[in-house]
């Protein structure tokens, strides 16, 4: 009996949490996401709509989920998107339904979205959870260039179009809560994991 009121102290596995994972493109926001819901149980991946094709790799329903400018403004209209920006000339979108689903199945759900979307929730809220920010960087812009140019999914015009957004996105490292560098990834998912595990230990107010 005693146990269990001292694990109702804290807020566990599942308990609402959503972490917001933003930071320039080609930071290594997925890899680094990939790995630590590799090594931790009860995160579930936030799937966002996008009118961007998909990269060769990419699976649709996985990665993203790949939709038309009309589909894409019907949700909008529809108000079934908790947050949407345009980046680089495409939509891109969280689902209010998918959100919903992880909380009922007692997970805790991983969002990996722009600096402007982040905003957008920091400012009004997501739905009950309670939103952990983390910004997710390479050290310097050079490692960044290095890092889109290896990736080779972009071409040198899209490159530069990134890179200037990287820019003015640094700019917005202090409304997160947590900053974690990936020059390397094992340290970064470390940090990730580590970030994660801290706030389910926390103790509930
Ligand atoms: P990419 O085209 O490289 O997959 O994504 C471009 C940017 O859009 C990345 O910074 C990524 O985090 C962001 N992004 C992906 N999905 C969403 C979303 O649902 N909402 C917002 N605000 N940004 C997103």
């Amino acid at each position: 009996m005693l146990n269990e009121t001292i694990l109702h102290h804290r807020r566990g596995i599942g308990s609402g949490l959503a972490f917001v994972v933003s930071g320039p493109s080609g930071a290594g926001k997925n890899s680094v996401i990939d790995r630590v819901m590799q090594d931790l149980p009860g995160l579930s991946y936030s799937v966002s709509y996008t009118t961007r094709p998909p990269r060769p790799h990419e699976v649709p329903g996985r990665d993203y989920h790949f939709i038309s400018h009309d589909e894409f403004e019907r949700l909008i209209t529809a108000g079934e998107l908790v947050e949407h920006v345009q980046y680089l000339g495409d939509y891109y979108g969280t689902g209010q339904a998918q959100i919903k689903e992880v909380f009922a199945h007692g997970e805790d759900v991983i969002l990996n979205i722009d600096v402007n979307g982040a905003k957008t929730l920091r400012e009004k809220g997501l739905l009950r959870f309670t939103v952990v920010y983390v910004f997710l960087a390479t050290s310097s812009l050079t490692v960044l260039a290095n890092r889109l140019r290896a990736r080779g999914t972009e071409n040198e015009q899209e490159i530069e179009a990134r890179l200037a957004v990287a820019t003015r996105e640094l700019a917005a490292i202090p409304m997160f809560d947590y900053l974690v560098i990936n020059d390397e990834l094992d340290q970064a998912v470390e940090e990730l994991a580590g970030i994660v595990t801290a706030e389910r230990a926390r103790i509930i107010p």
